[in-house]
């Protein structure tokens, strides 16, 4: 293996810079050579949670001083560290996974930096949005590659289903992040307000050991989440497809997702949307992407 050390360090780091710093999803071998460098490199680690980015350096071998941002404390911290960036320290911000300021703090901080004449470096990395557009596929082909971070929903039913009514609309993919506790209502709201046939895909456990990316329609995904306890328990981010995927075909009705699925048992994928075309009459195109979708999440 070549030398990692001087992979990271062939490029300078100059002081009196904020590093705004992507930290892994859950593997934490996916914390990059530079991240690496540049975390040891750091006078001091500002984090959302010292006790979370204390476990991540004791496991990367590393000990920096750690000062907590959070989104409580984010304005006066960021304060302080604009005043120890400008006495020429080198300080390093991570959330506590992913990639700061998406759905997590560092917003503020990296605005502070900025506005004091201060240079912001960003060293990428994880994002779990990022990752399960990653393996969106043909999801993405809709919209012309094109799409939207939505992030978390909002938590109360009502304006969730009025959330989910105007990106029903959008022609491309969309990305949502949900906590587990909200993850059944969720999927039955996307279930309740789109065309049955749209298809989504769940990214649940990214990077962990109990990973898993299966895509399958809106109307199938809360019974696939119901059909295996452990399965609420996780992280998860979805991609939902754009209206552009299935708008234009014309989604199969109740009754030719039944015959799809009777013949997906016995027949490959192909065959089974064929036949079920010509038995019902709905779309042999609109069929064969339903049946891939669903043998995507057998
Ligand atoms: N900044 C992070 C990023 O770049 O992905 C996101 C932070 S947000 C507070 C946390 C949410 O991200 C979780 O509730 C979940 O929706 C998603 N997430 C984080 N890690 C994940 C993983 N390993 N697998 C699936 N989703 C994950």
């Amino acid at each position: 293996m070549s030398d990692w050390i001087s992979l990271a360090a062939g490029q300078s780091y100059p002081a009196g810079t904020l590093y705004i710093v992507a930290t892994p999803i859950g593997n934490v071998a996916d914390l990059s050579l530079r991240a690496l460098h540049v975390l040891g490199l750091a006078d001091a680690i500002a984090c959302e949670d010292t006790r979370n980015t204390g476990q991540l350096l004791s496991r990367v071998g590393l000990q920096r001083p750690l000062v907590a941002v959070h989104e409580h404390n984010e304005r006066e911290a960021a304060g302080r560290i604009v005043q120890r960036l400008a006495a020429g320290e080198r300080i390093a911000y991570v959330s506590d996974a992913g990639t700061p300021g998406i759905s997590d703090p560092g917003a503020r901080l990296v605005e502070a930096a900025r506005a004091a004449g201060l240079p912001v470096v960003p060293l990428p990395g994880p994002s779990a949005a990022v990752a399960a557009l990653s393996v969106a596929g043909e999801m993405l082909d809709t919209g012309a590659g094109r799409f939207t971070f939505v992030g978390f929903l909002p938590s109360k039913a009502k304006a969730r289903a009025e959330a989910i009514a105007t990106l029903a609309a959008l022609d491309h993919a969309w990305v949502l992040y949900e906590a587990p506790h909200r993850i059944a209502e969720t999927l039955a709201a996307l279930a309740a307000g789109l065309p049955a046939a749209r298809r989504l895909l769940i990214g649940r456990e990214l990077t962990k050991l109990f990973e898993e990316t299966p895509v399958m329609t809106v109307a199938e995904a809360p019974a696939w989440l119901a059909a295996e306890a452990t399965r609420a328990k996780g992280e998860f981010v979805l991609v939902v497809e754009g209206a552009a995927g299935t708008a234009h075909i014309g989604a199969p009705d109740a009754e030719a997702q039944r015959v799809l699925a009777l013949l997906l048992a016995e027949l490959p994928a192909k065959r089974a949307a064929k036949l079920a075309a010509a038995i019902t009459g709905a779309d042999t195109d609109a069929l064969y992407k339903l049946a891939l979708a669903q043998r995507g999440g057998d």
